[in-house]
């Protein structure tokens, strides 16, 4: 496990305006423009992950001790499959778009066209899949990149920042790494876009920065994202469901569930089901599976183990500092006021509140800031769609937790405090693209209706018609 706070690679920020520039300089001579190229810097991506997939998987270890099965779906194969689906569809998403309306003025059709330079700022919980999968969306759209990973995972962004180059057409897409210094020398660059992963507080300070060049914003934020169980679930499903979605990456994932609000009738039988499938999932010592991913550093061990105290711990508990190990924690008879309950936990910490009935959970939900993603567990259709209908939330997955986020059809955003913007697949490209309004006119006959002088006639007709 590392432990480099202050030994992150860094780029010098002395380089970052010419870097822009040498950007901005391609992107204005058309270079990314042609779809050989989008196709070529997306081909060459997936061939980047494919030569050194391994290496990568590697350096994901070594910042998160990250499963291996986990680095390869979750930040591999992730990019892999939105690339490949990207090179799949770019001559359908590029064609102009025919639409109808006013045919008598001419023929109108919306044209993407590519935004110029944009800036990917990613963060460390998958950070092969936040860096790239945006990246996908801006090169297939046509425009020049600079990435920017999380110094908080310090070998990956190393690994990344040793082979982009040697992939991606160097006068369009740079890797600038590093912190707040070198974030805070991008930011003052002008972007066309900027595509920000990460917590709502720097989500605010990129905000802010973009606003100087009126440059727009994508933001995929986090929160606490609620977990709702009915009364009449299969219980052992439920749980599998649940604690997958928890525990994977220890917790560190944006949609995982943040605390589950259990119909009091089922708790007891919840709690035992999470507990038994925490075993059946990574045996009796969590620590010494290959399964389980670490916390990240020593601050975010702090600040998760921080929250283990506001509730009865009912199964786990165990933290390690030493290797930046919490493991897999039920709590149970949580107050909504403690610290648990008010901020993101991004870790292996589940708090179980008993409601009385789902109307209950509605009202909870309501109450708090609108989630990332949402899940309810339950059988009865009139219930999920009871829920669909009176919360709000970025994305839902029903009888599940975080495979709403796998199918790229669907677009994956926040809203609120969450976030804004989406992204994913098709979305991606739009994210990245200008929707430009085309009007062709013939220039043949023009009749002189529309033109001063108005005359009486026209007006009554103007008015007639309006
Ligand atoms: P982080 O610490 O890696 O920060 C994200 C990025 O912001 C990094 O590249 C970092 O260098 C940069 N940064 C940090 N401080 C900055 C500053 N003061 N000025 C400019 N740039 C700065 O990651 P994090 O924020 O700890 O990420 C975890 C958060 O991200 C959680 O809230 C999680 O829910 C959210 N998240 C959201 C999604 C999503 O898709 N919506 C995905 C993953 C994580």
């Amino acid at each position: 496990m590392s432990e480099p706070a202050s030994t992150f690679p860094q780029t010098d920020v002395e380089l970052i305006p010419d870097t822009v520039a040498r950007l901005r300089a391609s992107f204005d001579a058309g270079r990314t423009r042609p779809l050989e190229w989008r196709r070529e810097q997306l081909e060459r991506l997936i061939a980047l992950l494919g030569d050194h997939g391994s290496e990568i998987v590697e350096a994901l270890q070594a910042d998160l001790k990250k499963p291996e099965l986990e680095a390869w779906g979750a930040d591999i194969g992730a990019v892999r499959s939105e690339a490949r689906a990207a090179l799949k569809k770019l001559k359908r998403w590029t064609r102009p778009e025919r639409v109808g309306g006013m045919p008598f003025l001419g023929r109108s059709s919306i044209v993407r066209e590519p935004l110029g330079v944009v800036l990917i700022i990613s963060p460390w919980n998958y950070p092969v899949q936040l860096l790239f999968c945006p990246l996908v969306g801006a090169l297939a759209a046509g425009n020049a990149a600079v990435l920017k990973p999380s110094e908080v995972t310090p070998h990956t962004s190393a690994v990344l920042a040793r082979h982009v180059p040697d992939y991606l057409d160097t006068e369009a897409v740079a890797l600038i790494e590093g912190a707040v210094d070198e974030t805070t020398a991008l930011l003052a660059e002008r972007f066309d876009h900027i595509f920000y992963t990460g917590n709502g507080s720097v989500g605010r300070v990129v905000m802010e920065a973009a606003a100087k060049n009126l440059t727009p914003v994508t933001l995929e934020l986090g929160g606490k994202t609620p977990c709702i169980v009915d009364d009449d679930v299969d219980v052992e499903i439920t749980a599998r469901r649940i604690a997958w979605g928890k525990f994977m990456n220890a917790g560190q994932t944006c949609i995982a569930p943040d605390y589950v609000l259990v119909h009091e009738d089922r708790e007891e039988e919840l709690v035992a089901a999470l507990d038994r499938t925490i075993h059946d999932f990574y045996g009796d010592d969590p620590k010494a599976t290959p399964d389980y991913a670490r916390i990240v550093n020593g601050r975010h061990h702090q600040r998760v183990a921080r929250l283990i105290k506001d509730g009865d711990v009912v199964a786990g508990g165990q933290t390690d500092e030493t290797q930046n190990y919490i493991a897999p924690t039920l709590l149970r008879n949580v107050s909504p006021d403690s610290d648990a309950m008010r901020e993101e936990i991004f870790g292996p910490v589940l708090p179980i509140l008993k409601v009385k009935d789902i109307a209950e959970a509605i009202r909870f939900v309501g109450e708090r800031e609108k989630p990332l993603a949402l899940y309810i567990f339950s059988n009865d259709e009139r219930v999920q769609q009871d829920v669909l209908d009176r919360t709000s939330s970025g994305g839902v997955c029903v009888n599940g937790t975080i495979l709403h986020l796998a199918n790229s059809k669907l677009p994956f955003g926040g809203v609120g405090p969450a976030g804004m913007g989406a992204y994913h697949g098709r979305h991606s490209f739009e994210t990245f693209s200008h929707r430009k309004s085309v009007l062709r006119r013939k220039l043949k006959r023009d009749p002189k209706f529309m033109y001063p002088p108005y005359g009486s006639f026209k007006t009554r007709m103007a008015k007639r018609f309006s």
